[in-house]
């Protein structure tokens, strides 16, 4: 039987998909390409083990049928990044929420193991205020503005895995996946690093939202598929939820000049209010650092790259990249 990536022609959904290649899986992707490419997994086409469709979540037909070839689901397919949520905020609680319900109700049918893909964003706002890393077992505070939205759908998302876990016994493990890095991250959708490093090599400003004080930890790509694929593969994980990231700290001003420095641009670091950002209404998080000693503990699982180790390959990548659009 062969494993389903929703998904996975997204930016973790694509490297997901080589891993589990490399593990000798026959691998389907039901993808929309929406924030997702071709490009991604365009190498992967000539894999006879590979089989993609085009189609969304919310179509139930399609979905039916690839679920009926696989025994186990990885669900990424999810409305992401902070910019395109707040300008869509409607057509997120509809894929998340219903896309969502639609894969739960499917591996039902079908008998799968599913790893559910959750996000940081669940956790809300840092009411710790600052200093203390995000546990499993911490209350979700959420606010009231629609950038919310997205984190009470994947909350959702999560009550209802977990629901169907408990009432019907369908094995579901929840990640919940922190920043993260990597090759292929687009920078359209908003996402810091890979945004701060074309900055940098183009020469143009670097963009510092508010006062750049605000706390980020960032995972490298191959860690975070390392981390699905263990919280997949290991029995008696089901119903519980794990962090998955990197717990090394840093700001996102610290992140800026180290990036300026390790590409040596002449890039001037400019500061840019959240309102011109993102528009009215939106409350950025202080301080998200996961502490993953849960999975540490279930798995074993421990980051293999550093910040450094993280952005030297992440420039390297964009540099790669800007020269091949520039020929
Ligand atoms: N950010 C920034 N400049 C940018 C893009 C993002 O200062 O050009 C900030 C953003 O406001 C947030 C952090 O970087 O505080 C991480 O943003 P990202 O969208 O990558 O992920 P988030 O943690 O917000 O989901």
């Amino acid at each position: 039987m062969a494993v389903l990536v929703t998904g996975g022609a997204g930016f973790i959904g694509s490297h997901l998909v080589e891993a589990l290649l490399k593990r000798g899986e026959e691998v389907w992707v039901i993808d929309n390409l929406s924030t997702g490419s071709l490009q991604n997994i365009q190498h992967l086409f000539c894999n006879p083990r590979f089989h993609f469709v085009e189609g969304d979540i919310l179509d139930e037909q399609k979905l039916d049928e690839v679920m009926s070839y696989c025994c186990k689901v990885y669900h990424l397919a999810a409305a992401v990044g902070v910019r395109l949520v707040v300008q869509d905020p409607l057509r997120t609680l509809e894929i998340n929420v219903r896309g969502t319900e639609n894969v739960l109700r499917l591996a039902l049918r079908y008998g799968c193991k599913v790893l559910l893909a959750s996000t940081s964003e669940v956790y809300g706002k840092d009411v710790h205020d600052g200093q203390v890393k995000f546990s499993e077992t911490d209350d979700i505070t959420l606010g009231t503005a629609l950038r919310w939205g997205y984190a009470c759908s994947k909350a959702i998302d999560e009550y209802f895995a977990r629901a169907y876990w408990r009432q019907k016994g369908l094995p579901v493990v929840i990640a919940r996946i922190f920043n993260t890095v990597g090759p292929r991250q687009t920078p359209v959708y908003g996402m810091v690093v890979p945004r701060f490093v074309q900055q940098a090599l183009m020469g143009e400003p670097i963009t510092v939202y508010g006062d750049g004080k605000q706390v980020r930890s960032f995972c490298w790509v191959g860690d975070t598929v390392r981390a699905l694929i263990g919280l997949m593969e290991t029995p008696g994980l089901e119903g519980e939820v794990f962090n998955v990231g990197n717990d090394e700290p840093i700001t996102i001003e610290e992140l800026a000049y180290r990036v300026k420095e390790m590409t040596n641009s002449n890039s001037e670091i400019v500061y840019v209010p959240y309102e011109q950002a993102y528009g009215p209404d939106f409350e950025d998080i202080r301080y998200r650092v996961p502490d993953i000693s849960k999975i540490r503990q279930a798995i074993g699982y421990q980051p293999t790259l550093d910040l450094n180790g993280i952005l030297e390959r992440v420039i390297e990548y964009e540099r790669q990249r800007l020269l091949v659009l520039s020929r």
